[in-house]
């Protein structure tokens, strides 16, 4: 029965604030041990009654809130329904507007955290379907398709059946701040790197793409690499490379 029965929303606050006289309090907290709901909903006022206490002067509104809450119920008026003006039930009024506050940040917050997963899940069925891609182009073009896996980065390359034709994707790279580029590199046994292009990853995008196009076979390079350069892209790589994979 006690548990049905919850406190108003004022007399948590209140609570919060130590303003109810002893008996109220009892059977508040009494209400408390058996109410997680309550205690959630005092949670949150007692973090913006802390907040209040501390803004104001110490000691003085509890005591002026203890005292007019006293008289009222020494006047046989009911505790729950607040007067409309005063002083005293501003901060009340605070509480209770600052709790709002705090309860609408906590639902924005949470809603926020809602859609980012559901952006999260959408790039990896954006991901999931490009790799579909990938597939149905080797088996129906002959193409083929190597895989790329680093620590951080992880991706694919299909190259055409000629060799000299490839898309680059790469998954897992962070946007760029405007100075600077990723720059692909093709890297013969013997020899330079050779520049395949530059690109750059767009914000809130996971995956990139680059189109490959080489004089020679893909496959003929050992090696393939991605470095961070300034933007243009460099004549030879400047940075240690956050992909290096054989191809
Ligand atoms: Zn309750």
């Amino acid at each position: 029965m006690e548990a049905l029965n919850h406190p108003s929303s004022e007399d948590l606050s209140s609570y919060a604030l130590q303003a109810l006289d002893p008996n109220e309090a009892q059977s508040v907290a009494e209400h408390l041990l058996t109410c997680q709901e309550c205690r959630q909903q005092l949670k949150a006022y007692s973090a913006v009654a802390d907040g209040l206490l501390f803004a104001v002067p110490p000691k003085t509104p509890p005591a002026q809130l203890r005292s007019s809450l006293e008289a009222r119920i020494a006047a046989g008026r009911p505790v729950a329904a607040p007067p409309r003006r005063g002083f005293r039930f501003s901060i009340f009024q605070a509480a209770l507007g600052a709790a709002v506050v705090v309860l609408l940040a906590v639902t924005a917050y949470l809603a926020y955290q809602v859609n980012d997963l559901k952006q999260q899940q959408q790039a990896l069925l954006q991901l999931l379907q490009q790799n579909q891609t990938s597939l149905a182009l080797i088996s129906q073009l002959g193409v083929s398709v190597i895989p790329l896996q680093t620590n951080q980065v992880a991706g694919n390359i299909v190259i055409s059946p000629d060799g000299q034709n490839g898309v680059l994707f790469v998954h897992g790279l962070s946007p760029l701040d405007p100075n600077h580029t990723y720059q692909v590199w093709l890297i013969p046994a013997s020899g330079s790197p050779q520049s395949a292009g530059v690109f750059q990853v767009p914000q809130n995008q996971s995956t990139s793409y680059l189109s490959i196009r080489s004089p020679v076979p893909i496959q003929d390079f050992s090696n393939i690499g991605i470095t961070v350069e300034p933007s243009g892209g460099s004549q030879a790589p400047t940075t240690e490379p956050i992909l290096l994979d054989n191809i």
